[in-house]
């Protein structure tokens, strides 16, 4: 990473408290346990993991859109962690969101120029009479022909709603943008275009990105490094590349030993490791490693991952994983290898 951080997050806790403590039925969600990652300027980290490990709640924290219950969160070393409304709205502009569907996201009732145009009016950011071309020119830049801008969003497609939803988060040049899943929503087709335009704003200019998916190719095809999320916890986390090539954590080897590759021959001589169980409730997540319930190296487990929630440490440079059995020399367990045998 080169210059300062654009966002430092550190030991993030969401907790949600449901149902009714009185009556005895209530109980603690562990959205969010734990969670430390860094963004450098620039730079896209993909937040990876299953329907409901606990990545929008972190999105949604750092977007200051729920209220962390602990650990700190800096954007351009400002700790913005318990900033009140009033105090963030300057920092509104520096880190804004794109939704999954971009449907309920974008007002109704209003034209999609004047969505577009809302944050610069908000901010003040561009004289009124020179509000219109910036918005033209926002539209240009998304890929949108400017008369779309006296639509309403129901008259758009799914993939021109989502080119809005990005004009608009791009209206204000935020350092950060989260992009929560953004083309999930989208039929196949159209969502190559949105990611293809996402890394082309990227590069032209330069915003460091929070990419949400539960898609691991969107990741590869995107993402500069990747965190991988079970349960409220970042498991592991490296570059894309290296992730890809030598994954560690046995989450992370089965998630990509499911994935589906676009070659098919590879796809066949692919061992699959299939995990035992559900994922457990974050109501009540186990203790000590939270993998450990269907982890396939639990035979073998060490006995510490009962008691002990492994730390992320590093195996290489820019390499975490959290796993008791990832020896301090970075040595890989061998699930793959035992999948071969017959798990
Ligand atoms: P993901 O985006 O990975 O699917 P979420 O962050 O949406 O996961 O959710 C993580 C967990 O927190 C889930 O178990 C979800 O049901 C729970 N959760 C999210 N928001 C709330 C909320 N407002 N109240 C209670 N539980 C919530
Ligand atoms: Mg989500």
């Amino acid at each position: 990473m080169t210059g300062d951080p654009v966002l430092e997050v550190d030991g993030l806790v969401k907790h949600f408290h449901v149902g009714s403590q009185l009556l005895g039925g209530g109980g603690t969600v562990h959205a969010v346990d734990g969670v430390s990652l860094t963004i450098g300027p620039g730079e896209l980290l993909g937040l990876v993991g299953e329907s409901g490990s606990g990545k929008s709640t972190v999105g949604n924290c750092i977007a200051r859109l729920v209220e962390p219950t602990a650990g700190t969160i800096r954007i351009r070393g400002t700790d913005v962690t318990h900033l009140s409304r009033r105090e963030m709205r300057p920092l509104r502009r520096e880190v804004h969101m794109v939704f999954q569907d971009p449907y309920s996201s974008l007002n109704p009732r209003m034209t999609c120029g004047q969505i577009v145009g809302e944050p610069l009016r908000l901010h003040k950011l561009v004289p009124r009479r020179d509000r219109d071309r910036r918005i033209v020119q926002l539209f240009d830049q998304v890929g949108l022909r400017s008369e779309l801008r006296h639509r309403y969003p129901h008259e758009l497609s799914g993939g021109q709603r989502q080119r809005v939803g990005l004009a608009r988060a791009l209206s204000v040049s935020p350092a950060l943008l989260i992009a929560d899943e953004p083309v999930s929503a989208l039929d196949v087709s159209v969502q190559a275009s949105i990611l293809n335009l996402l890394r082309e704003l990227q590069r032209d200019l330069g915003f460091s990105c929070l990419f949400i998916t539960h898609d691991l190719a969107t990741v590869e095809f995107l993402c500069d490094r990747v965190a991988v999320m079970y349960l409220g916890a970042i498991v592991e986390q490296a570059p894309t590349e290296e992730l890809f090539a030598a994954p560690r954590h046995p989450y992370t080897q089965a998630l990509l030993s499911a994935a589906v590759v676009p070659d098919p021959v590879e796809q066949r001589s692919r061992t699959r490791i299939v995990l035992e169980g559900d994922v457990p409730s974050p109501l009540a997540p186990p203790s000590g490693c939270r993998f450990r319930t269907r982890c396939p190296l639990a035979a073998r487990s060490a006995p510490q991952s009962v008691d002990e929630e492994p730390e992320l440490r590093p195996v290489g440079p820019d390499h975490l994983v959290a796993c008791h059995l990832v020896g301090p020399g970075g040595a890989a367990p061998e699930v793959l290898d035992l999948a071969a045998g017959g798990i």
